[in-house]
């Protein structure tokens, strides 16, 4: 099987060989984020979320980067606290996503108001997992 992983950088291209992945996740136990775009897309009025887990990968040349690694396999870079997205809209643009801050309220349930959010926090049930997940790619 072929290991190597697609990675995208900040500028929207694709690095082309991750020789290694998975090499931790910050903290550990929470390993699931949830990333939203600020906005719609300028270019498409799309909105743009993703649900990851921030991982370091270690891109041809030995450097360690951090990366969002989606649960189908796509990557993402993750740079000075932003995760760089490729718009959901399909416009081509790549999107600059911020991690949802997410509390656990069990007695708040999580519907479909939350799943249409788009802002920086939440807290309900779900603790952010689904927070904007209307808008997944
Ligand atoms: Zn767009
Ligand atoms: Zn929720």
């Amino acid at each position: 099987m072929d290991n190597a992983i697609k990675m995208f950088s900040k500028a929207g291209l694709m690095v082309a060989v991750i020789d290694a992945w998975f090499r931790g996740t910050r903290g550990g136990a929470a390993p699931d984020s949830r990333w939203n775009a600020k906005g719609p897309c300028k270019g498409c009025g799309a909105r743009t979320s993703a649900l990851g887990r921030r991982v370091q990968v270690k891109r041809s040349g030995g450097v360690w980067t951090w990366a969002l690694a989606l649960a189908d396999g796509r990557l993402f870079e993750i740079d000075n606290g932003y995760a760089f997205l490729p718009c959901r809209g399909g416009c081509g643009r790549v999107r600059a996503a911020t991690m949802v801050d997410g509390v656990v309220n069990s007695k708040k349930e999580c519907n479909a108001k939350c799943m249409a959010a788009h802002g920086p926090s939440c807290e309900c049930a779900c603790g952010g997992k689904m927070h904007g997940s209307s808008f997944n790619l």
